[in-house]
């Protein structure tokens, strides 16, 4: 084990503090420095879209007590960019012109949001969702009144959606495709959400682009129709910040490519968090989840100290869009589909099973109890008979095959 050498973070977020704490609790006794663009100690970044939304919003949520990094001796170096790497030097260069040593460097630089095309890209009126003072904007557009258009009907479009609408605030919600949240739930759970946010007044547009800003405050959407549009919410999905580590033949198209452990075709480079493509069922891709954030960072700091520990954790997360809770585990959109409770309302689960009956997806509405079963069964590798899950009266411990 490798307690003593120099570890540099670059990015200062939730797999950032999550992995230098972890270094910590397993022994590392060498130098830890965080490096973060960001003026602020690592924070939470989910009530960006929910807590602080609301009338009076909430304090920022610090990942951990700032104290507790100088107590573990685990440097911030805040307001700072990491620029580049010299991988042969074993140094990161700053944006003050200045160099960090390491033996070992963990990128947690995250992502950041896809933008909208130059022309409609207005600063002032077109937002984004990643960071505290975009929350801060958006809290006072809605404090404000300004009707909101939304382009993306994503989990930060329908998040959004919900906290604008029970503010009583016009929302109209434009979504390129055929349905809401195509990429993690199946058709039949994108229609029950869609129904969902039309009853709380929440004006869905689907297979629409936005065209053009006009200076009457109106969107023009692509099937030629215009919608109030004063403030537009853009969440279109996002891209990886792997600029400072071009050259270094480490990135594919998705991000920073590591293996299950965590490291990159350079020894010595790790990556880890929403930043970092990692090898899936099928190929690699990003996981943009708190749940991996926290997990991966753990995970991958321990190999970064030595110890050989893959990385299995199914995707899991949860979207809190108003009053509902959706939860969505593994790949929910493939696999023997099993319902339980009524699709119709606004509580039931969606359980996916593979050939041998086992979990391999699961998507609950307001069903946080199914959530925790499907993801017990998952971890079990429980055998599961379909016609028993499917009927509410049966108690789900009583589900097996
Ligand atoms: P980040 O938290 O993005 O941290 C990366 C940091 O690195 C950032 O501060 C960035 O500015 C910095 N950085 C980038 N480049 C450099 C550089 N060159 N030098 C120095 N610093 C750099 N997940 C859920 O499961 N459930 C939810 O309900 C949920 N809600 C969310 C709501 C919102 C609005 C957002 C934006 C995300 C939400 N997520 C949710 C996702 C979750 O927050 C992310 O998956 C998680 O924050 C990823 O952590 P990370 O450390 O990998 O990246
Ligand atoms: P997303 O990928 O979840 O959704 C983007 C949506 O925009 C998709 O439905 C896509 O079809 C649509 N889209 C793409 N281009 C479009 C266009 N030109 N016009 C209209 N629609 C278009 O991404 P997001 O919602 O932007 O979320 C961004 C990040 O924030 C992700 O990393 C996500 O994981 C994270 N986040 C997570 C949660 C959560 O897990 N609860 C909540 C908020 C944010």
């Amino acid at each position: 084990m490798q307690l003593d050498n120099n570890v540099v973070i670059a990015g200062a977020g939730q797999a950032a503090a999550t992995a230098a704490a972890e270094l910590r609790r397993a022994g590392h006794a060498g130098a830890i420095v965080i490096v973060g663009d960001e003026a602020h100690a690592p924070y939470e970044r989910p009530q960006l879209s929910k807590a602080m939304l609301k009338p009076g919003a909430a304090p920022a949520r610090h990942i951990r007590d700032v104290a507790a990094f100088a107590a573990d001796g685990i440097e911030l170096r805040l307001g700072r960019r990491v620029q580049a790497v010299d991988a042969a030097a074993r140094h990161v260069e700053l944006d003050d012109g200045s160099t960090l040593p390491w033996s070992r460097l963990l990128i947690a630089t995250g992502v950041r949001p896809r933008r909208l095309p130059g022309a409609m890209d207005v600063p002032g009126r077109v937002r984004y969702l990643r960071s505290l003072e975009d929350a801060a904007h958006l809290a006072r557009d809605f404090d404000e009144g300004h009707a909101l258009a939304i382009v993306g009907g994503g989990v930060i479009g329908l998040e959004v959606a919900a906290a604008a609408a029970a503010r009583g605030i016009a929302v109209t919600l434009v979504e390129a495709a055929d349905r809401l949240m195509p990429r993690s739930i199946d058709a039949p759970v994108s229609a029950a959400l869609a129904r969902i946010h039309a009853a709380r007044g929440v004006d869905i547009r689907l297979g629409c682009q936005a065209v053009a800003l006009h200076d009457d405050g109106s969107v023009e959407l692509s099937d030629g129709s215009r919608v109030p549009g004063a403030r537009v919410l853009v969440g279109i999905g996002v891209e990886p910040n792997i600029e400072a580590f071009a050259g270094l033949g480490i990135s594919d198209a998705l991000g920073i490519r590591v293996d299950a452990c965590g490291r990159t075709a350079i020894e010595g480079i790790y990556a880890a968090g929403d930043v970092a493509s990692q090898p899936l069922a099928a190929g690699h891709g990003r996981i943009e989840t708190w749940a991996n954030a926290q997990d991966h960072a753990v995970a991958v700091a321990r190999n970064l100290i030595g110890e050989p520990v893959a990385y299995t954790a199914p995707t899991w997360f949860w979207s809190d869009q108003g009053g509902t809770n959706l939860q969505v585990l593994g790949d929910a959109t493939q696999g023997t589909r099993v319902v339980r409770g009524d699709e119709g309302s606004d509580r039931f689960s969606v359980f996916r099973l593979d050939d041998a009956g086992r979990i391999s997806g699961c998507t609950t509405l307001n069903n946080p109890k199914d959530m925790a079963m499907a993801r017990r069964w998952m971890r079990q590798a429980t055998r599961l008979e379909p016609s028993k899950l499917a009927d509410p009266a049966t108690n789900l411990s009583d589900c097996q095959s």
